[in-house]
């Protein structure tokens, strides 16, 4: 592995595949696996990732918005893409790139039955998502009637799946609000499915839901946090490899003498003499201002270098007073050894805000 000159988010793919193996390995053979490759593939890489999956053989990528998917297409991706927060005025960009939108309301679907007909399609891929619990997005189970009668006034458009998204499926104390969902799911997938003159695919799991609902499977999960090597469960994480380093290297060293201040707003005030590491990453590059004050840590030479002061928006100084190293020293903000978990855990954030947070000014490396 290089050692870092400047600020860098290290991907390595091989950990990927082996996430992927984890995860396929608790599913059926015929359980099809869909990858979610949302904002940036969780802040790694969209368009690297849906490629080293896609020649994996994952059978469906999911993204959030409209453009992520149209990156993906112009990149050359082929597989399947659900779109899982489409938008009415992107409709007619979604039937341009082939990609197919997770509909979740009466609105949604009129406007997109509309527009499926204004393009002549005939039987184009949609998803309906059902509402059990999460009261995000989706339709109510009270509504088949109306989504049946709209279905049946169309050649346009077809339903390729049924889905749900488990609210809490990482928490033991919520098994009974998920196998809530899971029940109210298969009811309102099968009163569709019976009403459906086709074959129509059922999912609800996420990475967690697939580790600890495997009774949820159905025709295909959906996992994202998983393949990035989380598995929301400290016994799973072992199973898994954190895919991303992010690394940065020691600016400057500076001693502050007892009584004076660093950076911004003197927020720090030395009560003994200090040595400080000035690093090249900021708030602009996904560190937050919250991890600043003594909550968040980086390791330099195996050992953990508080933040002290508060977090400047391309720079953070770190407390180095009792660890041996000097300017150009390479720094681990996190990766497999240090955990993005813990690191999150700091402020009280997820390993999801933290790896979506590494913005896109940071340079990605690739491990192949
Ligand atoms: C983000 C998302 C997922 C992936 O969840 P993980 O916990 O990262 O596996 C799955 N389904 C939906 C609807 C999502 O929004």
């Amino acid at each position: 592995m290089l050692k870092a000159q400047e600020t860098v988010l290290e991907i390595d793919l091989k950990a990927i595949q082996h996430n992927f193996k984890f995860l396929k390995s608790k599913l059926e053979n015929n359980t099809k696996f869909l990858a979610v490759v949302k904002a940036f593939a969780y802040g790694s890489d969209a368009i690297e990732i849906a490629k080293y999956l896609e020649n994996l053989g994952v059978d469906y990528f999911a993204v959030a918005y409209v453009d992520e998917g149209i990156a993906l297409r112009n990149a050359g991706i082929k597989t399947p893409i659900l779109v899982l927060h489409p938008l009415p005025e992107n409709f007619n960009a979604i039937i341009q790139h082939c990609l197919e939108p997770s509909i979740y309301s009466q609105r949604v679907l009129n406007e997109f039955i509309i527009v499926a007909e204004n393009n002549k399609q005939k039987n184009y891929p949609i998803h309906i998502k059902f509402n059990t619990g999460l009261n995000r997005l989706g339709f109510a189970d009270t509504e088949v009637e109306t989504i049946l009668n709209n279905l049946k006034k169309t050649e346009a458009i077809k339903v390729k799946s049924l889905f749900s998204h488990l609210a809490a499926s990482e928490d033991e104390n919520e098994k009974t609000f998920t196998l809530n969902q899971i029940t109210s799911f298969n009811n309102v997938s099968k009163k569709i499915t019976e009403a459906l003159p086709y074959q129509t695919m059922l999912h609800i799991c996420n990475t967690s839901g697939i580790l600890n609902y495997p009774q949820a499977h159905l025709n295909m999960v959906r996992s994202g946090i998983g393949l990035y090597g989380f598995g929301n469960n400290p016994k799973i994480n072992k199973h898994l490899k954190p895919i991303a380093t992010l690394k940065t290297s020691i600016s400057q060293i500076h001693i502050i003498k007892k009584g004076n201040s660093l950076g911004y707003n003197r927020a720090f005030v030395a009560n003994k003499d200090v040595r400080t590491a000035t690093l090249p990453i900021g708030h602009a590059d996904g560190i937050g201002r919250p991890y600043g004050n003594g909550n968040g840590f980086v390791f330099i030479n195996g050992k953990k270098a508080f933040i002290i002061g508060n977090v400047c928006m391309d720079m953070i100084m770190v407390d180095i007073t009792s660890i041996p190293c000097k300017e150009g020293d390479e720094v681990i903000v996190f990766g497999p050894e240090h955990s993005a978990e813990e690191l999150a855990g700091s402020i009280q954030s997820i390993s999801y805000e933290l790896l979506t947070s590494v913005s896109q000014r940071v340079k990605r490396s690739f491990r192949r």
